[in-house]
């Protein structure tokens, strides 16, 4: 990862970070802020890495170094990430860290901390780190994430540089996913799934995505084609892989959006199609319905989401949604 890989996504934020850099006046402490899969984590590693990098090239760091690689890995000894115990960041985190700060010079006098979802900081714990960052040293850079801005003592905002992070549209996530290689009809069902770049990527690893998109147009081809076997396919094949409650509800997602695709068919909008290689499918499908039936079912999928969310069983969920989907 280089900054000019980041700043793709985070052009701004990016921009503001190599400036200082530029000019040796980083500041000892932000804030980024921002909604989750907008990089923050990333961009506070790559910081870390061009603070303790031993051969920085202008903003950049060498990536090959001692330093660099063990930030890469996880484990430098002065690069400390604090996340919530449970439901929240205690002062005993805090008090810790700041021990962590007193024993300097085994490695070298700096230090970088991230603490992630700042706001779940405990009123003492945050006054805890008050102290800290009222005391710049020169020496140490703090990092602050959070999802939720505004509940975030005024008395911390006036001490950090904020940075916002901006969320990804699903025009720059496909992108990101077609130039790292993934195929143009998983990525456009990913931007549709998540507008979080690392959750696409869980979501692609081991082929899930893939193998749950081929059950989807399996189904809503049985459905309309040879629906004797809907719920055979179901049974050995759905439910299988869409075992979580978060997969069915995936799977449902995915469902919806075929029938979209077949409602994008009907009223020839198929510019926007989602399910770009499956254009015969599509039209097959489309041929067999109408748009108010269409309409009926993605009607039906949504309240089987609803019912998924009041914890109904899955498989008596899913058999019931695939006879209301064979109706007229
Ligand atoms: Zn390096």
């Amino acid at each position: 990862m280089t900054w000019n890989e980041i700043s793709e996504t985070q052009e701004k934020v990016v921009k503001i970070i190599k400036n200082s850099i530029n000019k040796q006046r980083l500041s000892h402490a932000y804030l980024f802020d921002g909604s989750k899969g907008t990089g923050k984590r990333r961009v506070a590693l790559q910081l870390a890495k061009t603070f303790f990098c031993q051969n920085v090239q202008g903003s950049n760091a060498c990536e090959k170094c001692a330093d660099c690689k063990r930030i890469q890995s996880g484990n430098h000894p002065d690069v400390h990430i604090i996340q919530p115990e449970g439901q929240t960041i205690k002062i005993e985190q805090i008090r810790d860290l700041k021990k962590e700060f007193s024993f300097r010079g085994v490695e070298s006098v700096k230090k970088f901390y991230i603490i992630e979802d700042a706001e779940k900081m405990t009123v003492s714990a945050a006054n805890g780190l008050l102290k800290f960052l009222e005391e710049p040293d020169g020496q140490s850079i703090a990092i602050l994430t959070t999802t939720e801005v505004h509940r975030i003592l005024n008395t911390i905002l006036s001490r950090v540089q904020i940075l916002s992070f901006v969320p990804l549209t699903p025009e720059k996530l496909i992108e990101n996913l077609e130039n790292s290689g993934i195929a143009k009809p998983l990525a456009k069902l990913l931007g549709q799934l998540t507008n979080d770049l690392e959750e696409a990527y869980q979501l692609y690893h081991e082929d899930w995505i893939a193998q749950a998109r081929n059950i989807v147009i399996q189904l809503g081809e049985e459905v309309c084609t040879r629906p004797h076997q809907v719920l055979l396919t179901l049974q050995e094949t759905w439910l299988p892989h869409f075992k979580e409650r978060a997969q069915l509800n995936l799977g449902l997602d995915i469902l919806l959006l075929w029938y979209r695709d077949v409602l994008r068919t009907l009223i020839a909008t198929d510019d926007q199609l989602i399910f770009v290689d499956q254009i015969d499918k599509l039209e097959k499908h489309a041929l067999k319905s109408s748009q108010q039936k269409v309409s009926q079912h993605m009607a039906n999928i949504l309240e089987a989401k609803r019912r998924l969310s009041a914890n109904v069983n899955p498989q008596l969920l899913m058999e019931q949604l695939m006879l209301r989907l064979q109706e007229g």
